[in-house]
């Protein structure tokens, strides 16, 4: 997709790696002649929003919606698309997303059994995979741990993303 038309962004949870870019498609949309952007997060993503989009007046250029989803696991709909979600395993609340019943992406998570359940039958499971094997990783996934729980999963692949560098202690 054409970034120009990205109008809608959903959070899985409000980590500064998570939210940092979040003026970049606002002001791409904004050059590009629109005036409306929104965000969906969880609870406090509105303090977040009103932070970020200090940057270049955005909050002024655009008409920049906020929606917090209700709380709990409950599905939800963006426009006409199904959104299914399950807790993430994390050092701050967030979601795992399926869409469609097709891709589920998991955000910043532990390996456990809801998220794993969530992706079961996904065309395209996205899941973090922080650290390698051999480390400590609280709030978040290793390549073995992942492996395991997802052995029975019947996915053909899962896409790995969220690979950090690993250089000393884990860090949530
Ligand atoms: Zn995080
Ligand atoms: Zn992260």
């Amino acid at each position: 997709m054409d970034y120009r038309y990205v109008d809608t962004v959903l959070l899985t949870h409000t980590h500064l790696d998570h939210v940092a870019d979040l003026p970049t498609p606002a002001k791409a949309r904004l050059l590009d002649g629109h005036d409306t952007f929104t965000v969906i997060g969880l609870q406090g993503i509105q303090n977040v929003c009103d932070a970020l989009f200090v940057v270049d007046d955005l909050a002024e250029r655009l008409t920049i919606s906020v929606r917090e989803p209700p709380a709990g696991a409950d599905p939800f709909t963006i426009d006409d698309l199904e959104i299914e979600r399950a807790p993430t395993d994390h050092s701050k609340p967030g979601y795992e997303y399926q869409f469609d019943e097709q891709v589920t992406t998991a955000g910043d998570t532990a390996p456990t059994e809801p998220v794993c359940s969530l992706a079961n039958g996904s065309d395209v499971p996205v899941h973090e995979c922080t650290y390698p094997d051999g480390t400590e990783a609280p709030g978040h996934s290793t390549p073995t741990a992942l492996g395991e729980l997802f052995t029975d999963v019947d996915v053909d692949r899962i896409l790995l993303t969220h690979l950090f560098p690993r250089d000393g202690t884990a860090r949530r």
